[in-house]
């Protein structure tokens, strides 16, 4: 949809009926605590070798276009002394984060808390373009998708690849397996045991956010030969 019949809409007022009833509706859907999860992703950056595999599957599947990314691998190095210098590599994406800033301060419910999951999601049919979630996301991770025009990022693969019953698009690809992804209120799943035996750490977690996007930091890196 283009920005002149968004603001049509938004202008016409049936909308704001629409997304009040459409927001009941998905809340009582979603209401059976039995059927809640809570998704998050570890990215082992010992297991990292930077190759890029991640960010390009996440472009094809979800058709991210050039210029715009949902996540970044960042290099950092080297680090060290020769000839025992290593590279680090950080990945930057949306934290999903459980006290969300961009969700706090969209003013038409656009950014929103998917309850089932704890997907924080858009709604592109509700953005309206007006920067808000972009200025207030800490990881400064959002951006304006080129063709939609709405507000876009990481979305766990929800649409392409969750509802499907398959994992993340960057987790299969990665060929070292330095992603895993899985719900933090199932005691079995890897995601699970790892931050509860693993030394993990999460990006601005003094900011109250809470991020369900978790760290092994980098001990050693890639070894430079
Ligand atoms: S990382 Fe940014 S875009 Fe993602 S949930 Fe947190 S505030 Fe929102
Ligand atoms: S989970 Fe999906 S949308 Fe998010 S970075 Fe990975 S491939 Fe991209
Ligand atoms: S695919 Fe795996 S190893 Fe390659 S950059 Fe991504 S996370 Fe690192």
């Amino acid at each position: 949809m283009d920005k002149s019949k968004r603001f049509f809409l938004k202008g016409a007022g049936a909308l704001l009926a629409g997304m009040s009833a459409y927001q009941a509706t998905r809340a009582s859907e979603h209401s059976s605590p039995a059927s809640q999860r809570k998704y998050a992703l570890l990215h082992d950056e010992n297991r990292c070798i930077g190759c890029d595999a991640c960010t390009q599957a996440c472009r094809e599947v979800n058709q991210v276009p050039e210029g715009v990314s949902r996540l970044d691998i960042v290099r950092t190095g080297p680090h060290g002394e020769y000839p025992n210098q290593t590279y680090h590599f950080e990945r930057q994406s949306c934290q999903h984060c459980e006290n969300a800033p961009c969700v706090n301060v969209c003013p038409t419910g656009a950014a929103y808390k998917d309850p089932q999951t704890g997907i924080i999601k858009v709604d592109e049919w509700k953005c309206v373009g007006c920067l808000y979630c972009i200025a207030a996301c800490p990881y400064k991770v959002r951006f304006i998708h080129p063709v939609t025009r709405a507000a876009d990022k990481c979305d766990f693969c929800e649409q392409t690849r969750l509802s499907k019953g398959e994992l993340p698009a960057c987790v299969t690809s990665c060929p070292t397996q330095a992603l895993v992804f899985g719900d933090l209120l199932d005691t079995q799943s890897g995601v699970y045991q790892l931050v509860r035996t693993q030394p993990v750490s999460r990006d601005k977690e003094s900011l109250g956010t809470s991020p369900k996007l978790f760290k092994i930091r980098a001990a050693k890196g890639e070894v430079i030969l």
